[in-house]
């Protein structure tokens, strides 16, 4: 058994990681999503390295006899501007405005998709989604007690003064050459960091979303609601709180500064701050705003079984960039059939239930300990599944134990899943096979320009033969 490490951008550091109260159980905190548009495959990546961190913890605290984790994850369906810098559109309206549709029923509609996401990811529910509009109440009750002393009013809202808190901003990297580039569009903020609370409306414009509070009509500020809901659910301090790398510039630390002005202290809410790098395209860092990102409903409907990015995500270090391309998701969904195909054989020879070696645990442990190191664990897998030495019955045994912490689903996914028919395949699965058949025929009798005239025929249909496949697999969707 190995202590767990983890890596605290707090300190830039790796860090020896413990609960805070072992018998409460690790409590963890994730920023959420913004629900105006689809997730892009760079948030599905967080919501990934969130999952594999509840995973590594929840095998831990089995390991070390802690409580159940908690852990919470939000769903922004306010508040949020397209500007970092309290300026700009709020990006719910945006959305409604351009759709011509309720806030509400925006709000519904992706947080929706957005779970659909997480399932179709074997991403395990969190204890709570907890949802930014439910919660208002609190947010004015939380800006009433920090605001005599941390904040000041001006015509568009109620803004926090940032230096009224000590180290403000000292989780951001170079937070200084960071912000300098930043243009402050907002009059009157005394500090060009200081961010709204409360963002009141616009005179005489109704906003869809709006409430009364001490300051006016208005909405919460973006950073309220995480500072307010996680302290709700979790108490203050907490062990982990997590987010993309971009909310260590900003977000964080102003949801820092919010809970240092509650508790009246220096204490940043977390002990630990764990932040997941991007995921890019050539084009650079995936985003929202950008549009033309990729959804992972896009995958599924060119053929792609979801899994095979979970295993793309997880073969690299949450830490690291990683580059998206249909070259390197083909390869991960290669990799992902050749695993179940392994199992498949496994669970054929396999006669009755085995048990786990303590070595193979060990071995996935240990890679795991040092800071979710996925990539590390990944081969040992493999090596697992090849070991003669172990029965086949054990090592199925030792493979459950590594699906909870990879989370592919190995046991129950076959081949038949894997075959996903491409949603403008304009071919069933059937015909696809019946097509097989008349070429495998066509081959048999040496009858090659009949056998090509099929495989173009098909690729026309958006599915590529594979003649030879080492898997024994025919065809895969064209990307
Ligand atoms: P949002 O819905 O924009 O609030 O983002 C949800 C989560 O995705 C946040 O934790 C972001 O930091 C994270 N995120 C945004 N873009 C990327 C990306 N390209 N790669 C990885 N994570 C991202
Ligand atoms: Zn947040």
């Amino acid at each position: 058994m190995t202590a767990l490490t983890l890596y605290n951008s707090l300190s830039r550091s790796l860090e020896a990681f413990a609960p805070l109260d072992p018998a409460r159980g690790v409590r963890v905190y994730s920023c959420g999503p913004t629900v105006y548009n689809y997730a892009h495959l760079g948030n599905l990546r967080a919501y990934v390295f969130t999952d594999t961190l509840s995973r590594v913890l929840t095998w831990k605290a089995k390991e070390n006899g802690w409580g159940a984790l908690t852990h919470v994850i939000n769903i922004t369906d306010v508040g949020h501007l397209t500007s970092d810098a309290d300026a700009g559109d709020d990006k719910m309206e945006a959305a409604a405005k351009a759709q011509a549709k309720s806030i509400w029923d925006i709000a519904a509609h992706y947080t929706a998709a957005f779970k659909q996401n997480i399932a179709d990811l074997n991403i395990r529910q969190p204890t709570r989604w907890s949802v930014a509009t439910d919660h208002i109440e609190e947010m004015i009750d939380f800006a009433k007690k920090i605001a005599p002393e941390h904040c000041y009013e001006l015509d568009s809202g109620l803004y926090f003064d940032t230096s009224t808190v000590a180290d403000y901003g000292r989780l951001a990297g170079a937070q200084d050459d960071v912000r300098e580039g930043r243009i402050d569009p907002v009059a009157g903020k005394r500090h060009p960091q200081d961010f709204a609370i409360w963002r009141k409306s616009p005179p005489g414009e109704q906003r869809q979303m709006e409430w009364d509070s001490p300051w006016g009509m208005g909405a919460p500020g973006w950073h309220l609601e995480c500072s307010v809901m996680s302290i709700k659910y979790l108490g203050a301090p907490f062990d982990i709180h997590t987010g993309g790398i971009d909310h260590r510039e900003i977000h964080h630390p102003n949801e820092i500064a919010q809970n240092q002005a509650f508790c009246g202290c220096s204490d940043s809410g977390a002990h630990f701050w764990m932040h997941n790098n991007f995921l890019v395209d050539r084009g650079g860092k995936m985003s929202k705003s950008k549009g033309g990102f990729t959804t992972l409903q896009s995958l599924i409907d060119a053929g792609v079984h979801p899994l095979a990015y979970r295993l793309l995500c997880i073969q690299a270090h949450y830490r690291s960039e990683l580059e998206f391309s249909a070259e390197n998701l083909a390869a991960a969904l290669t990799r992902l059939k050749r695993l179940v195909m392994t199992v498949a054989n496994l669970k054929a020879r396999a006669n009755g239930e085995g048990s786990a070696p303590q070595t193979w645990l060990d071995r996935l442990d240990e890679a795991v300990s040092d800071d979710l190191n996925t990539p590390k664990a990944l081969p040992i897998l493999d090596e697992l599944l090849a070991d003669k030495r172990t029965s086949v019955e054990d090592r199925l045994a030792a493979l459950a134990r590594f699906d909870e912490v990879l989370g592919l689903n190995l046991l129950t996914i076959g081949r038949g899943d894997l075959r996903v028919r491409p949603a403008n395949a304009s071919i069933t699965a059937e015909e696809i096979e019946a097509r097989l058949t008349e070429r495998k025929e066509a081959r048999a009798n040496k009858d090659f320009a009949r056998s090509d005239a099929i495989r173009d025929e098909l690729a026309l249909a958006g599915v590529e033969v594979m003649d030879g496949d080492p898997l024994g697999w025919d065809w895969k969707p064209a990307l």
